[in-house]
């Protein structure tokens, strides 16, 4: 066959691989001007590995990213640094990211909470039966078992960070799903993302497959001859099948001859954006070595996560500077999206002199500003029944995205979990 794949994400890339491997002939259309869709990167010239444009990295249990790094002959590349998350309490950070740790923590005492919140975590982590889970909000089920002080001490900040007002929408499926398929341990690639990606689509071309970079598709419609039009700024052209990995909105846009019910099915979907900060700065913020610091907005940080990058990996990477990033997840039309990136400096300033009282502007040389529309898509209760199919009613159209990867939280592991499953159907 003939098939055009739309988006040189994860899903797009890992679809590709198994389609060529197979003896079809494969086009991807990639309208930005680099392959790695989300979890792309940029290289400063002074630098020389790449940075995430969206902090990243993989859990020790993503076993379809793994696994198909093994595939492409690239473990070699593969690292899993040590870095250290931490919480707030009492104006002062915790490490938070192991069983010791977590029973060390003040913030939960040392009576009854600190038990419940390790039940909770083991039958979390042993239960498979997130259909149950998916019928009751995650505010509901973490107030019942963990209990209202665990639950706002430790869960409800990173619920209202990640999914502001429809925090208490989503269902005890998604929390399920990172705790059940999460490790502590935390992997990326030697040279960042980037250059996995580069890497991998550069064992594409090698097979065979027609990367087209700078492409934006269109449309695409389904022809009366049962072949699938793919309409690019060059005009229109012809294959057997067509796979989108888009958001749901853009598939909407690009295919609006979908029946009203899959059209409606992807419109009513739900999903947050996200708007990131990344600064080169002259020394380093955290001197503790902290990774990840988990910001609690109800104590006045104006974003969620701060990202110390080069407590995870080294300095020396990057001609010696210290890379952060202070991201957000907001919906699109927050102020933030209208922001560049020295206004969201200004905004950010004082949270990054609350770890470091001695940071100050000067030590910035140089700052960027990242944002995504479609960045995290927010499940609703019995969202297993929403999810819109793989094979689209278009014969011949195939859809897969973040939005269906469900019960799994979004990822690049379940990015290359779909995109080859997308593959098998598109084969069948
Ligand atoms: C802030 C943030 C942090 C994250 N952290 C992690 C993490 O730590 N670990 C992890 O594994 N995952 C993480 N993710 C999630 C991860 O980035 C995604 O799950 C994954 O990259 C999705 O891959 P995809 O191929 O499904 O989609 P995408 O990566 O979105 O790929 C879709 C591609 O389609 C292209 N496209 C769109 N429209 C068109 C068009 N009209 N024509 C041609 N091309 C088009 C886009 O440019 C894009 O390249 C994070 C995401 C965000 C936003």
């Amino acid at each position: 066959m003939n098939i055009a794949i739309i988006g040189a994400g994860y899903a797009g890339m890992s679809a590709a691989f198994d389609l060529v491997k197979a003896g079809h002939e494969i086009t991807i259309y990639e309208s930005e001007n680099s392959t790695g869709g989300l979890a792309r990167g940029f290289r400063d010239p002074k630098w020389d590995w790449s940075v995430d444009r969206f902090y990243h990295h993989w859990f020790a249990s993503d076993n379809h990213m793994l696994g198909i790094i093994e595939e492409l002959g690239l473990s070699d590349g593969v690292i899993f640094p040590r870095p250290y998350t931490v919480l707030l309490h009492n104006k002062k950070w915790y490490p938070f990211d192991s069983i010791k740790e977590a029973l060390l923590f003040p913030g939960l005492g040392w009576g009854v909470n600190k038990l419940r919140f390790g039940l909770v975590g083991v039958y979390l982590r042993l239960t498979k039966n997130w259909q149950a889970l998916e019928k009751i909000t995650a505010d509901t089920w973490m107030r019942k078992w963990a209990g209202a002080h665990v639950y706002e001490q430790m869960w409800e900040p990173m619920l209202i960070g990640k999914f502001g007002k429809h925090y208490k929408d989503v269902p005890m499926s998604w929390f399920w799903a990172r705790i059940h398929a999460r490790t502590t341990k935390l992997g990326t690639f030697k040279g960042g993302f980037q250059a996995f990606a580069d890497s991998f689509s550069e064992k594409l071309g090698e097979m065979g497959v027609e990367i087209r970079l700078n492409a934006k598709v269109k449309s695409i419609k389904q022809n009366q001859d049962k072949n699938v039009s793919v309409v690019g700024e060059n005009g229109e052209e012809k294959f057997d099948k067509a796979l989108v990995t888009t958001s749901p909105k853009v598939m909407a846009k690009l295919t609006p001859d979908l029946p009203k019910n899959y059209l409606e099915k992807l419109l009513e979907l739900k999903q947050m954006g996200a708007v990131v900060l990344v600064a080169a700065l002259k020394h380093q913020l955290s001197e503790e070595g902290y990774y990840w610091f988990n910001l609690p907005k109800d104590d006045g940080f104006p974003f969620l996560a701060l990202v110390e990058h080069t407590n995870y990996v080294s300095s020396e990477h990057f001609g010696g500077e210290h890379i952060i990033y202070g991201g957000d997840y907001v919906e699109v039309g927050h102020e933030y999206f209208k922001m560049d990136a020295e206004e969201l400096m200004d905004k950010f300033a004082e949270s990054f002199a609350r770890i470091n009282p001695k940071f100050t502007r000067d030590w910035v040389r140089k700052v960027w500003v990242f944002k995504a529309d479609y960045a995290q898509p927010v499940p609703q209760l019995n969202h297993s029944q929403n999810i819109p199919a793989i094979e689209t009613p278009l014969e011949g159209i195939y859809f897969a995205s973040m939005s269906q990867v469900y019960p799994w939280d979004r990822g690049t592991n379940f990015a290359v979990e779909i995109g080859r499953r997308a593959a098998r159907l598109m084969m069948e």
